[in-house]
């Protein structure tokens, strides 16, 4: 069955998130062959339309509006409301993002339809379009059929591959006039923490720290791996509370959940609340000094030893290759 499936594209710092070109993906196989509209909200976006439609939209859809220029529930929802009911989508498809997880339940509210959140995969089978999603922190899945109304779904980064980017493929990027008002919240200015190097939740390789590291500096040789291999460090709560790390960092059943390729946990013992985050990540290696450290149980290769042995060797190593 064709369905019309729109896609919220995430912008942030002037660029699309990478999750956007995995919603398109996952649009694509919700629509059976129907259209993908790719939109864009914020504040002078429409030079990005192009690039959503490289990667499958057939078109996109912006609305500009300097009061759109941060995120807000209020605002954003305006803005998706007045798309939705111009487009009528029988499908709609956000990032499981900060805000996808925000936006998506307001919007299913005011819809008055389900929402299947969080999905890792999803596939027609038996003529049923079947989402596979995470339950109980990780440790098992659940399969979802959407039986009535609109399929509303946010997906997580790094689960569903993103279409090769076609650069010859065309559309249409049209703007929509939404009148944004009565906003309960207006965001003035945003203080970032200087974050470094790759975005921990969009990360193809997490090099993450626990208490093992023993202090601040004790992160230095896991910056030094993740430089190497182009990803991003993390850590666990137990870092995080002793000071070792800022909680942005925190990975877990409280702080980020990561689904990277290769995920490297140095002297993390691999509490429940932690593999909660982290556990569907592709290839998992522990490096730990007790062998019957939690964390054996759910990697693909152990190391036992001291991290700061093991790592160094580790980054001498990639060095080379
Ligand atoms: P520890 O458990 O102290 O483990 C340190 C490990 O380092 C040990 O296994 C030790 O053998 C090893 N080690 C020490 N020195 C070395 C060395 N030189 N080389 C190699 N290995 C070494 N935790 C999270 O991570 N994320 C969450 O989101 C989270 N949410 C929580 C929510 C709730 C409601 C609660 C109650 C807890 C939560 N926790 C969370 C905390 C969690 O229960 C653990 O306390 C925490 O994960 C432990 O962190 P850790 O593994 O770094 O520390």
């Amino acid at each position: 069955m064709a369905r019309k499936v729109v896609v919220l594209g995430e912008v942030r710092d002037g660029s699309l998130r990478n999750v956007s070109f995995e919603a398109i993906a996952a649009a694509k196989t919700v629509a059976e062959g129907g259209e993908v509209v790719g939109v864009l909200v914020g504040q002078s976006v429409s030079s990005l339309g192009q690039e959503l439609i490289h990667y499958g939209a057939d078109r996109v859809i912006t609305v500009e509006d300097e009061k759109l220029a941060q995120y807000t529930p209020d605002g954003y929802s305006q803005a998706l409301m007045a798309v939705i009911g111009q487009e009528s989508p029988e499908g709609i498809i956000f990032g499981h993002t900060a805000l996808g997880k925000d936006l998506s339940p307001k919007l299913a509210g005011k819809l008055k339809t389900g929402l299947v959140s969080d999905a890792t995969d999803l596939e027609l089978a038996g003529g049923n379009l079947v989402f596979t999603r995470p339950i109980y922190s990780g440790k098992a899945f659940e399969k979802k059929i959407v039986t009535d109304g609109v399929i509303f779904a946010t997906i997580r980064p790094n689960n569903i591959e993103p279409l090769a980017k076609d650069e010859a493929r065309t559309g249409d990027v049209a703007s929509l006039s939404v009148e944004i008002k009565d906003l309960r919240t207006i965001i003035k200015d945003v203080v970032r923490k200087a974050s470094e190097g790759v975005d921990l939740s969009e990360a193809k390789v997490i090099i993450a720290g626990g208490r093992g590291v023993k202090s601040e500096d004790g992160f230095n040789p896991l910056k030094e791996l993740a430089d190497v291999l182009g990803g991003a460090v993390g850590a666990s709560r137990g870092a995080c509370d002793a000071d070792y790390c800022d909680y942005s960092l925190q990975i877990g059943q409280t702080g980020k959940v990561v689904t990277p390729d290769l995920y490297i946990a140095c002297g993390i013992s691999g509490a429940i609340q932690h593999l909660a985050g982290m556990s569907n990540s592709k290839v998992i290696v522990a490096i730990n000094k007790d062998p019957e450290a939690n964390i054996f149980n759910v990697a693909d290769y152990g190391i036992v030893g001291d991290l700061f042995e093991v790592v160094p060797l580790l980054t001498e190593e990639f060095k080379k290759l």
